[in-house]
């Protein structure tokens, strides 16, 4: 492979960086999760395979990785600023569960998801695990950088040097979306503590120096952060909403926690590298959970899509370009997926040959790692795994093994898929594919007797039902539930 070193974006100092391990040989990466209140979009689910595509290529270049992707289960709050009803207690009084039970049905509902589109196994560390953590954390920055008003313990930003680079590398507005809160200082001073209202209860809230109540949103990830990869670790990542807000105050936070040096040095950071994915949007503009249909994954598997589909669709961009949804799109990835897969049928039976190489490879093999090392050019990169599908009369066992060295990277499971698992069968056809199988059996039995009456019949009769015979299809579809 490539010997060309990685290189990828940093979003704090707005350029392009080699990765050099904090430790040598480890790459610690943190990715923030999500807020187990809801089922994850699809958009989500793009910011964790971009995070799982960049620890797949850390791992490539050879390196140990220790990868976390935190659960909020406790502190968001409905707004940015910190204001409005605790996201998960809001869902656990509208389903009428509690929010621990909330919690822990869409945390196995995302793990689920994640599973589904290869994202390697992660470290999850639920924030309610870390309260007493954050409430040291609290107590020992809160002197010099915090002040205490009626609804809590506020983060005073002006106490901390160069707060909001990061968010100034893309905008100058993100202190203008948040609102002010009675009693505090700053338009940008956030919450580390929230105290629970005189007179009510919370389904989740702890005792604190600062009264009883529940900790601020971006203290759980600086905590888990620091507690599971230590200060500075290597990678911080996201999506670009949290460049805005969630990570400059994560930023300060540590910043505040390491002595408070200003961010020309990026270990005071907490992370030496940030990165952010951009947003999977709708034409009709930004995903949402509240509005139009709500994109889950399994919207797309009850559609007919395999779940790799729509890790292909989001390979085919780049992780900083915006990428528009769209059914077509999605249909598009999945027919690239199945001309791989197709080819990749054929090396089923070769014994991968481990460390071989073959100068027919050798092209191939760097256009993938100097893509990949560029900032992970995934688009770039999955055309140099097409040419080598593409090369001919090799030793299938070589060919094999450096397809897999490509897919170790991309994450799409290229051997362990059919061509039958893709095809698109939705949840509500009214055939199943046994019936689709014995009715195409059928057909070619009367063509085979020259009787076309009956062939035709019984495409017609498919055809009624939502399926589309395709024949002489080159990509061997054979058939299409529409
Ligand atoms: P949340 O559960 O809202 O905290 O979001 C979980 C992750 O998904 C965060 O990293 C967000 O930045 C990211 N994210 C949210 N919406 C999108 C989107 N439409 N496209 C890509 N990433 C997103
Ligand atoms: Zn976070």
């Amino acid at each position: 492979m490539s010997e060309a070193p990685l290189k990828l974006f940093n979003s704090l100092t707005r350029s392009i960086e080699e990765f050099v391990p904090v430790h040598a040989g480890e790459a610690r990466v943190y990715s923030c999760g999500p807020t187990v209140y809801n089922y994850q979009h699809i958009g989500n689910m793009r910011a964790y395979v971009f995070a799982d595509t960049l620890g797949r290529t850390l791992q490539w270049k050879g390196l140990k990785l220790t990868h976390v992707i935190n659960i909020t289960d406790v502190g968001h709050l409905t707004s940015d600023a910190d204001e409005g009803e605790d996201k998960m207690e809001k869902m656990a009084a509208r389903q009428g569960k509690s929010a621990w039970d909330i919690a822990k049905f869409y945390q196995e509902d995302f793990e689920r998801d994640l599973a589904r589109l290869n994202v390697q196994p992660k470290i999850h560390p639920r924030a309610t695990e870390y309260v007493e953590e954050m409430i040291a954390w609290g107590k020992q920055v809160a002197d010099k950088h915090c002040y205490e008003c009626d609804t809590g313990l506020y983060f005073d930003v002006t106490t901390v040097e160069d707060y909001g680079r990061l968010a100034r590398a893309v905008t100058e507005d993100g202190e203008g979306r948040i609102d002010t809160v009675e009693g505090k200082r700053n338009a940008a001073d956030f919450a580390i503590w929230r105290k629970t209202p005189a007179g009510e209860t919370r389904q989740m809230e702890w005792d604190s120096p600062w009264g009883k109540g529940a900790p601020g949103w971006h203290l759980e990830c600086s905590v888990m952060g620091e507690k599971l990869l230590g200060f500075p670790f290597d990678i911080h990542t996201g999506g670009i909403d949290h460049r805005e807000i969630h990570h400059p105050n994560e930023i300060a936070q540590n910043q505040a926690f390491c002595g408070c040096g200003g961010l020309s040095d990026a270990a005071n950071s907490g992370a030496r590298i940030w990165m952010h994915n951009n947003f999977l949007v709708e034409r009709s503009g930004k995903m949402s959970k509240s509005s139009g249909e709500f994109l889950r994954l399994q919207l797309l598997l009850d559609k007919g899509f395999h779940p790799l589909a729509y890790r292909m669709m989001c390979l085919q961009a780049h992780y900083r370009s915006e990428l528009e949804f769209s059914w077509d799109g999605l249909l598009a990835a999945l027919t690239r997926l199945k001309r791989i897969v197709m080819i990749a049928e054929r090396l089923a039976d070769a014994e991968p040959v481990e460390g071989a190489v073959h100068q027919k490879f050798a092209p191939a093999l760097e256009k993938f790692g100097a893509a990949i090392s560029d900032d992970l050019n995934t688009a770039v990169a999955l055309t140099a795994l097409e040419d080598a599908l593409a090369v001919k009369k090799v030793d299938q066992g070589i060919k094999r093994s450096v397809i897999e060295q490509m897919d170790a990277v991309l994450g799409l499971g290229i051997f362990g898929l059919t061509r039958a698992d893709l095809r698109v069968a939705p949840k509500d056809a009214q055939l199943t594919e046994a019936e689709v199988d014995e009715a195409l059996a059928r057909r070619k039995a009367a063509r085979a007797e020259k009787d076309f009456a009956l062939s035709d019949k019984i495409r017609d009769e498919l055809a009624a039902k939502g399926v589309d015979v395709m024949d002489g299809d080159p990509l061997g579809w054979d058939w299409k539930l529409g």
